[in-house]
């Protein structure tokens, strides 16, 4: 076969596939024909998910696409989104649901019904105004992972002004950046929240952001640990402010175009970008994809989301899909291996969760850990798995399915972005025999393509650049405050068409399959080799848990593959020995043609990640290539840098 600078190769041959179960299928909120009646009227398809939606007043035009790349969806409706996730189930007389399961880290629950919640945010929402917060001002969010977060956002929209949550995590220069981009008001934290088994301080953070940044007006702080802070003239405390509010409040309808929130990217790639998203065409996507992708059943399941949300995933599928769908969810504070390593399979069971979304990383992570761990654990609640974040190895996919899933719950492998607000890819688990590692085909209303270099599709068995044919509702409205940087970054690349930034290929049934991002492909000897399957054939050796390759410059080939490899917990001694390091390489060359050869391998203990969990392949190129490395500021953990060029010098 000829290969072209132009495509990607498609080199990982998965033959696996695993039919809905049944019972499932029979009873699925989405079946098959809603592709075809998608196909036939795909406005009119995305008008009756609106309808899933309570407006106060309808729409005029489904999509406005006059002054493109600026769409407007649902244009003259109006509708409040804090009313859509709280009110409306409340006034249907499910006040008494529980909307979230909350557990801490030290083992402490919260049980907030539908009632409560509308308390809450009421109580917010008046303290807000209190505070001079008015419609169309920015709020930044920089909380825990506490039932306060979905609170202060709830209670944000209800108001009309516009959120901006920003990783507990990130270092006071990227909280500081982010309230600057925005001009934020008003920030609101806590004094800290609880980490790998101790308190973990937020405040100081906000303290030093905030001393640097002109429009913050006031600090609104939750008392969460009770470990003493700094007190500031501009400080507020929740405890006192939020708790003397009446808990009644109106909303007020917003227009469907009134701007939600602000959230930056993860920053995989470089640095983030600040997504806008609005109100109505957003929710219509994340209530619409949320039923169908998890075959959400509002009266019986428990679904948990373990991601955080100060990234989108938290966004869409912690708050505004699950409440605007009436959802009983699970929210956790802390993180997988407190008090050990089994927890989020105690928490699993211990709630009877049914439908559980995680990422990549954290699979890769379980698996290292050992199949042990989760085998002591009743899982059988379960019946639909979901993946997020990264493409997910075949080898990963199955493991999630026997380990958790018990062989009989559907994965459905999920590809959206910050930029795309919803779910946009992604088998429907009712309808779909999903290929473990492929994120299948477009949901019913989304248009998506895989495009060679000239914007042309690609054929069966070709591989390219993924892109969206057509707008949807819970698209990006602009990057704040940069509406060129919008056009340049995601409509320039091809003519009228979304640029994902993505590689993808279709297979011969002309399923996706997603293959890294376009940055990360490597060219070597004149052929386009994605990560992903380099990275998935590492993955699929019995002694690998993860595995990152990327591209180094070399003499010879242009560009060679350089491979960072963690091995499994049962590995035992022999990864470090040159034997094994040939017999991987062999492996992948096996498993994907000597074209693939890993040029070099190096065992690591981790690997850099963004606080989302993504691999940043840049920094490990700036290490291969030996450079001085570049932007940190999104890295989860900041010392894995220098652990990892330690072993440099001695790479085989
Ligand atoms: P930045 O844009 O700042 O570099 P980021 O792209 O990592 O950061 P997100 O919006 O959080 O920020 O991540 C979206 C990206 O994650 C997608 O473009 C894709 O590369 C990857 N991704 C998400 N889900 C999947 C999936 N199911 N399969 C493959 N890749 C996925
Ligand atoms: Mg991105």
């Amino acid at each position: 076969m000829s290969q072209s600078q132009e495509t990607l190769s498609n080199l990982l041959q998965e033959t696996r596939s695993f039919p809905p179960p049944a019972e499932l299928a029979a009873a699925a909120n989405v079946t098959a024909e809603a592709y075809d009646e998608a196909a036939a009227d795909r406005l009119g398809y995305w008008a009756k998910q609106a309808d899933r939606l309570t407006w106060s007043k309808r729409w005029d035009e489904i999509l406005d696409w006059s002054n493109p790349p600026f769409g407007k969806w649902f244009v003259g409706g109006e509708l409040n989104a804090a009313y859509n996730c709280v009110d409306r189930h409340v006034e249907a007389g499910l006040g008494a649901k529980i909307a979230y399961h909350w557990e801490g880290e030290p083992g402490d629950t919260r049980t907030l019904t539908y009632a409560d919640l509308q308390r809450e945010v009421n109580k917010a929402a008046n303290a807000l105004l209190e505070l001079g917060v008015r419609k169309g001002d920015r709020v930044a969010i920089y909380l825990p992972m506490i039932p306060e977060l979905p609170i202060s956002m709830l209670a944000c929209a209800r108001i009309g002004a516009t959120h901006s949550v920003v990783f507990g995590g990130f270092s006071s220069e990227a909280l500081r950046t982010r309230i600057d981009d925005a001009q934020a008001k008003l920030v609101i934290t806590a004094d800290g929240g609880y980490r790998r088994g101790k308190p973990s301080a937020l405040k100081p953070t906000v303290d030093e952001a905030v001393a640097q940044t002109p429009t913050i007006e006031h600090v609104l702080v939750v008392r969460r640990t009770g470990e003493e802070v700094a007190e500031n003239e501009r400080d507020v405390w929740w405890q006192d402010l939020v708790e003397r509010q009446s808990d009644q409040h109106t909303a007020e309808p917003m227009d469907a175009e009134h701007p939600l929130y602000i959230l930056y990217t993860s920053g995989t790639t470089g640095k983030p970008k600040g997504i806008l998203h609005t109100t109505g065409g957003y929710l219509t996507h994340v209530a619409y994809t949320h039923s169908a992708v998890f075959d959400l059943k509002p009266e019986t399941d428990v679904y948990w989301c373990s991601a955080d949300i100060g990234w989108v995933t938290g966004h869409s599928y912690i708050v505004y899909g699950p409440l605007a769908n009436g959802a009983t969810s699970v929210m956790y504070e802390g993180t997988p291996d407190t008090p050990n390593k089994g927890r989020w399979w105690d928490i699993i069971r211990k709630y009877k969760v049914s439908i559980f979304y995680t990422a990549p990383t954290a699979i890769r992570t379980f698996m290292k850990w050992g199949d042990d761990i989760p085998a002591q654990y009743d899982l059988s609640s379960l019946r639909v798995l979901g993946s997020v974040g990264e493409p997910i190895n075949p080898e990963a996919y199955v493991w999630y399915r026997e380990n958790i899933g018990a062989g009989r719950t559907p994965v459905v492998d999920t590809w959206w972005q910050t930029e795309t607000g919803g779910i946009m890819i992604s088998p429907l688990p009712g309808v779909t025999s999903a290929k473990p590692g492929a994120a299948m085909r477009p949901l019913p209303g989304v248009s998506a393509e895989v495009v060679d270099d000239q914007g042309e599709p690609v054929p069966n068995g070709g591989g390219g650049f993924l892109v969206l044919t057509e707008p949807w509702p819970g698209m990006l409205r602009t990057i704040w405050g940069d509406d060129e940087r919008y056009i340049k970054t995601y409509w320039s690349r091809f003519e009228g068409k979304y640029f994902a930034g993505d590689g993808a290929k279709k297979d011969e049934d002309g399923d996706i399959w997603l293959l890294g991002r376009v940055d990360d492909v490597m060219l070597v000897s004149g052929h386009n080799i994605s990560t992903t399957e380099v990275e998935s054939a590492l993955v699929s050796h019995p002694k690998v848990a993860e595995a990152a390759v990327v591209g180094a410059t070399d003499p010879v080939t242009g560009q060679a593959i350089v491979s960072f490899v963690i091995p499994r917990g049962s590995a035992g001694e022999e990864v470090e020995g040159a034997e094994f390091l040939a017999e991987l390489r062999d492996h992948v060359a096996r498993t994907l043609g000597p074209i693939a050869k890993p040029r070099q391998i190096m065992m690591v203990p981790e690997l850099p990640k963004t606080r989302s969990g993504k691999i940043m392949r840049r920094l490990l190129r700036d290490v291969a290539e030996n450079r001085s490395i570049g932007d940190v500021s999104t890295l989860a953990d900041s010392t894995v840098m220098d652990l990892i060029s330690e072993k440099l010098p001695s790479a085989k």
